[in-house]
């Protein structure tokens, strides 16, 4: 016998019973963004791999170990995205978005990185990413922010906390990196290998690193505040004022980088502590070189992506309520007549109250075995049509959640009782 075949490692599959809440949390999102008015984009998940290797940087985890590249049958080399930033701003340029006027935009979709999988990082992963061209000043990060806090709010998620920083211009951090880097090389033996290789290729990055020793070295090494730009220091004090006046709690993390190689000024991250060492759920800044880098007009931008699967599993630790998609209705029905009028019964009850949701029985099975199914389905009511029934034009009503004994119904009461009984709109 042939194995099963099982999905991709690091890929997973989203199940019924998991979609109420995601469905929950990208409706809320959404939301969120039009009352921002935010607008959607979608982009290919494929681009060429020229794209990532520009915007992203050659010498960073994604670009160096992580894309999912190949080969199509022209010998073009493609690569699955590995995020979205890149191919937002390819779209922009190729079809003119952001010429004198300013975009703002989100996306959602899958994204793809050859990691290690574990709890919170994967292979294929959601992200919900939201971008804003043509922008240059301190209120529109302030106002990404104030939208990320209401989302939050929105979804009743605690726990999270913000941290920002400022990278300065790309002069500013050129005269830091050199600070760094004469910095680590006196404490060359005791960095990891990770560290190591990046003080030759991105040095900044090790700030960023996750081992512990790492960190500790850092603790004496030259401050990027330091050596901040004056114009990028007031646009962060500007930021700073704005979120403190809009409520806002952050702290700022002076060892905040962001792995990109395209971000300057503003950085953040809204990070948890109750997701394991994957606590980063939000993460984004300003990356006003990108669009020009990548061939067009110079234009100012600022964004941040989501992770889904981590904003989900902080939702599920914190058991944050949801609605309930199950079905509201299970319609049970004895003999051929009865299961056909099920069917135009059940049509005529969609028609008149577009929420309601209903399950019709179909195939056979005794009023027991039907039963057992309406159970399981999770249905509020059992709608139940027996040959008697049918010709007094009448049904039975009987709750399953709760007491309550069957009740009559004729078929045109029904709309009106059922909408009373769910609240639903008709
Ligand atoms: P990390 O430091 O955790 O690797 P990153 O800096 O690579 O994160 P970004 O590229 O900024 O992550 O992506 C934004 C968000 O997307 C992250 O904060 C996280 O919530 C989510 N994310 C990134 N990589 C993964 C992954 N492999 N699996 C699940 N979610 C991810
Ligand atoms: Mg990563």
């Amino acid at each position: 016998m042939s194995k099963t075949l099982q999905a991709v490692r690091g890929m997973n599959d989203i199940l019924p019973e998991q979609s109420p809440l995601w469905q929950y949390v990208e409706d809320t999102i959404r939301a969120v963004l039009e009352s921002y008015a935010f607008r959607e984009i979608r982009m290919p998940i494929v681009e060429k791999t020229e794209l990532f290797k520009r915007s992203i940087g050659e010498v960073t985890d994604i670009v160096e170990k992580e894309m999912y590249s190949f080969e199509d049958r022209n010998g073009d080399s493609l690569t699955l995205r590995p995020e979205g930033t890149a191919g937002c701003v390819r779209a922009c340029i190729q079809h003119s978005l952001i010429n004198r006027q300013t975009q703002r935009l989100w996306y959602t979709g899958p994204m793809f990185r050859h990691e290690r999988p574990q709890a919170g990082r994967y292979r294929q992963f959601y992200q919900v990413g939201v971008e804003v061209f043509g922008l240059e000043g301190p209120d529109v990060d302030a106002e990404l922010l104030m939208l990320t806090a209401r989302l939050w709010r929105r979804l009743g998620l605690q726990q999270v906390s913000l941290q920002i920083n400022s990278l300065g211009t790309s002069a500013a951090r050129a005269r830091y990196r050199e600070a760094l880097v004469e910095y680590l090389r006196t404490v060359h033996d005791q960095l990891d290998a990770d560290s190591q290789r990046r003080l030759e290729s991105n040095p900044l990055r090790i700030l960023d690193s996750k081992n512990s020793a790492v960190q500790a070295l850092l603790g004496d090494a030259p401050r990027l505040a330091d050596f901040i730009d004056d114009e990028s220091k007031a646009h962060f004090e500007t930021l700073c004022g704005l979120l403190d006046a809009a409520g806002v709690a952050y702290e700022v993390n002076p060892r905040l980088v962001r792995g990109l190689d395209y971000y300057g000024r503003t950085v953040f991250e809204w990070v948890t502590d109750q997701l394991g060492a994957q606590g980063t759920v939000c993460a984004g800044g300003r990356y006003d070189v990108l669009v020009e880098y990548l061939g067009g007009r110079a234009t100012p931008a600022v964004g941040f992506a989501l992770g889904l699967e981590r904003l989900i599993a902080l939702l599920e630790n914190q058991a944050v309520a949801f609605p309930d998609a199950a079905p509201h209705l299970y319609v049970v029905s004895l003999g051929a007549q009865a299961r056909q009028q099920g069917l135009l019964l059940s049509e005529q009850l969609r028609e008149a109250l577009p929420a309601l949701r209903v399950l019709t029985h179909c195939g056979e099975g005794s009023f027991k075995s039907q039963f057992k199914k309406a159970d399981r389905s999770g249905a509020r009511y059992a709608l139940v049509l027996g040959e008697e029934e049918l010709q007094r034009r009448e049904a039975g009503l009987k709750p399953l959640r709760e007491r309550g004994e069957q009740q009559t119904v004729a078929f045109d009461a029904l709309g009106g009782m059922l909408a009373g009984l769910l609240d639903l709109e008709s």
